[in-house]
């Protein structure tokens, strides 16, 4: 069987670009330094396969060719230590997703440093759940996109409203019971920052890098999107609104943002129109790529989804450039087709794409196996036994 082994100036420029230093969370050895001798030199570090080397080994090959398994992109540095931990049990800890991330984020870091530029770059690397009211004790790691799998009552909300205490306390309101929470949030913004929660009895208690602190103030902006079905307005830019948790005059400066030539809308805008009974209303109208333009009403429901998921992601998009976000997607709420949730799923795992997403749906679904996803299922607790998180390889 053959192996698709990184040839020699490869596997220094990965060395080189992580400043030889392991990419793994938390661990930034040094990987080179004097050797024995007055003219040698030691070097412990190791490029690892991320996907791998030969056909049978950790997280596979995915559909790679030969050349892209022997190439830069497939490769990241670590020192031997965590280079050997990662390939343990087939891989399945740390998926292609995890591993990307980190390399990203590991390079993202080694030119901050290195130029001593300023960065938006932020990333929600985990959430270790100590003691909850639903799951078993638990890390979650997260990658640059991350899917939840559940059913409803699985906890999908729950973990949810916890990782939002990165951007705003708000949700945690109804945690505050006697049944104590504990969990701590390892992030970047950019520097590595650690925040801890703990609530009880209609308290709560954030530490903030072991500082108490009133809330996270290395705020990592975070937009859930779920289509509500419920009190829609004839009012598109009220719709539009609610659904952002945006103000008037940031929906339309966000709707002038709107321009691609790849994704489903090409353009958007609203305009002020009077309906038969002569109330005035805000009608979106949606420019299509065919340059068709359609009034956001008329469109189907899952059309309707895509100008929404749209409008997020130039939301998330316009924050990324400036400052570290995260979207957070419901996909079942949004009604989107495969087809057309595959556009997005490609945007996601991109380098043009700078935010970092977390999907939560029912099943896994076709669309997600075997692409090296961070997946977790989530099993929902029941009066014998608590809730799990698991991550699963999909196949
Ligand atoms: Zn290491």
């Amino acid at each position: 069987m053959p192996r698709e082994s990184f040839l020699k100036p490869v596997r220094l420029k990965l060395a080189q670009r992580a400043a030889y230093r392991c990419a793994f969370p938390g661990c930034n050895r040094l990987t080179i330094g004097p050797g024995e001798t007055a003219d040698e030199v030691e070097d412990t570090g190791k490029a690892a396969h991320i996907y791998a080397a030969s056909e049978l080994g950790p997280r596979g090959q995915g559909t790679l060719t030969p050349a892209q398994l022997r190439a830069i992109t497939n490769g990241i540095w670590m020192c031997g230590h965590h280079a050997d931990l990662i390939d343990k049990n087939t891989g399945k800890r740390y998926p292609v997703a995890v591993l990307k991330s980190w390399k990203a984020l590991h390079e993202y870091r080694t030119a901050y440093e290195h130029s001593g530029r300023a960065t938006a770059f932020g990333f929600v690397r985990s959430m270790t759940i100590d003691a909850s009211p639903l799951f078993a004790p638990v890390t979650v790691a997260f990658g640059k996109t991350t899917f939840l799998i559940g059913l409803n009552k699985s906890g999908k909300t729950a973990l949810l409203d916890w990782l939002s205490v990165l951007d705003s306390p708000r949700r945690l309101s109804r945690w505050m019971k006697p049944r104590p929470l504990h969990f701590s949030l390892l992030f970047d913004a950019p520097g590595e920052h650690k925040l801890e929660c703990d609530t009880g009895n209609e308290t709560v208690r954030f530490d903030l890098d072991g500082h108490r602190v009133a809330f996270n103030h290395h705020r990592i902006a975070i937009t859930t999107l779920t289509k509500r079905r419920d009190h829609q307005s004839q009012d598109d830019l009220t719709n539009i609104m609610n659904l952002l948790h945006l103000d008037e005059i940031s929906v339309r400066s966000l709707a002038a943002l709107i321009h691609s030539d790849t994704m489903y809308l090409r353009a958007a805008r609203f305009e002020s129109e009077a309906d038969d009974d002569g109330e005035v209303r805000e009608v979106l109208h949606c420019t299509l790529q065919s340059g068709e333009e359609m009034p956001f009403g008329i469109l189907s429901g899952g059309e309707q989804g895509r100008v929404i998921m749209e409008f997020a992601i130039a939301h998330m998009a316009s924050i990324a450039s400036v400052a570290p976000a995260m979207l957070v997607v419901e996909r079942q709420s949004l009604g989107i087709d495969s087809a057309g949730f595959a556009l997005y799923l490609n945007y996601f795992s991109s380098g043009e794409c700078q935010f970092q997403t977390v999907v939560t749906q029912f099943t896994i679904t076709d669309d997600i196996k075997g692409l090296g996803w961070q997946v977790y299922q989530l099993t929902a607790p029941n009066p014998t036994t608590p809730g799990t998180i698991e991550a699963v390889l999909p196949s």
